[in-house]
């Protein structure tokens, strides 16, 4: 398609050159409605007052000064995650991968420096995806994402997902940490996991004296109509990701921990130059500040039964192309089955003009802006609707 890129994107022949609230316009100006949010990146949909006024802003003022300085943007949206999370400390990073990779180099760190530098294993769960590292791909060893990067560094230990018994048997003196997604996005293909099972990772947690890592990369930030997933199960980590939805669009992460497991990052541990830089910083202060006005969640949880009812149905009219609608809020899915791919549902989406990401296991994704109107929903299953029945035929 483009003689200058690298392959490793399978992209779709179409590109993009505004966007206007859940709504992106092509070069021949045709319309799409956008659920796929850039992968539940554009949080606030396209060209959201707040999050432009606040961007403009900080254009007008400066880019960058580096974290050698005081930045209080940074200090500003730090607060503001500590205020509505867990966490006591908060340190940025510049996407999912890094803040992930963050998580594991605090664990290691907190391990050494309270004297149990043999805990040092990780333990992860089937259909987990916690990004593209040469020590991240350790936790889904599965396929393209490791053929020919072998040898990985053994680092992971691996359990099936829902298993509490096979989660405890693969628990070690060495394991340090166990990291899970509350909802799983692109490997377990929408997977959430039970408040009785996390219940029961947390209490595992406890025994065996490890860490619990949240990746809420994808399902935080409001996602699931809660601002952190795992609220909906009241089990709290130790230390959480987040990146995607946070910044609206502008690339950022963070790593949030209780002060006692942060306070082993000492000067010097660890950093990055783009982390945590004014422009990112004002981008996720006025995300934040969206998520956390009133009714804004509960208005998600909404559009969520709107879209798991409508995607009920769908299943209920074509069992024969789709079996399930998983999920919660507005990051759902809905499986396909054997007898059409998700790429075939994405892909008739997209010449119907609606966007859809397809997922681990046969899953097509659904990450409409958290701001998505019951009016868009609704025109959004009456695509679906045409594209599954053209499918069908
Ligand atoms: C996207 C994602 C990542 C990786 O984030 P990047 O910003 O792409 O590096 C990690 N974990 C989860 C759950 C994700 O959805």
């Amino acid at each position: 398609m483009n003689d200058y890129l690298f392959s490793n994107y399978a992209r779709f022949d179409v590109a993009f050159v505004r966007g206007q609230g859940s709504y992106l316009y092509d070069t021949e100006q045709k319309a799409y409605l956008d659920f796929a949010s850039g992968i539940a990146v554009s949080a606030l949909g396209h060209q959201h007052p707040a999050l432009s006024q606040a961007l403009k802003a900080q254009v007008d003022q400066f880019l960058h000064c580096s974290n050698l300085y005081r930045i209080p943007q940074q200090e500003a949206l730090a607060e503001l995650l500590c205020q509505h999370s867990f966490a006591d400390k908060v340190l940025f990073c510049n996407s999912g991968l890094e803040a992930n990779e963050a998580a594991l180099k605090l664990v290691r760190k907190y391990q050494h420096q309270r004297g149990t530098p043999e805990k040092q294993r990780f333990l992860a769960v089937g259909g987990a995806f916690h990004g593209r590292s040469l020590a991240l791909i350790g936790a889904s060893p599965e396929g393209k994402m490791i053929e020919g990067f072998t040898p990985l560094p053994d680092w992971f230990d691996l359990a099936p997902a829902d298993d509490l018994d096979a989660l405890e048997a693969a628990i070690n003196p060495e394991t340090a940490a166990i990291i899970l997604e509350p909802l799983q996005g692109d490997g377990g293909g929408i997977h959430l996991f039970s408040a009785e099972y996390l219940q029961g990772v947390r209490a595992l947690c406890e025994q065996y004296d490890i860490l619990l890592v949240f990746d809420e990369i994808q399902c935080g930030n409001g996602r699931t109509g809660k601002l952190w997933c795992h609220e909906y199960s009241a089990v709290e980590p130790d230390i959480m990701t987040t990146a995607k939805g946070l910044g609206g669009g502008m690339p950022i992460g963070a790593l949030l921990a209780r002060a006692e497991i942060a306070e082993a990052m000492t000067a010097g541990s660890h950093g990055t130059t783009f982390g945590g830089n004014p422009l990112a910083c004002s981008a996720g202060l006025a995300v934040m500040q969206e998520l956390i006005k009133p009714d804004f969640l509960a208005e998600i949880r909404i559009r969520g039964e709107q879209l798991s009812t409508a995607l009920q149905g769908l299943v209920a009219e074509y069992p024969h192309l789709c079996t399930e609608q998983l999920g919660i809020g507005l990051m759902q899915g809905l499986r396909c089955t054997a007898e059409i791919t998700n790429i075939a549902v994405v892909s008739a989406g997209l010449k119907a003009g609606l966007l859809l990401v397809p997922a681990g296991r046969n899953v097509v994704r659904f990450l409409p802006p958290l701001t998505v109107s019951e009016g868009e929903i609704t025109q959004a299953m009456t695509l679906l609707q045409t594209s599954l029945s053209e499918l069908s035929q």
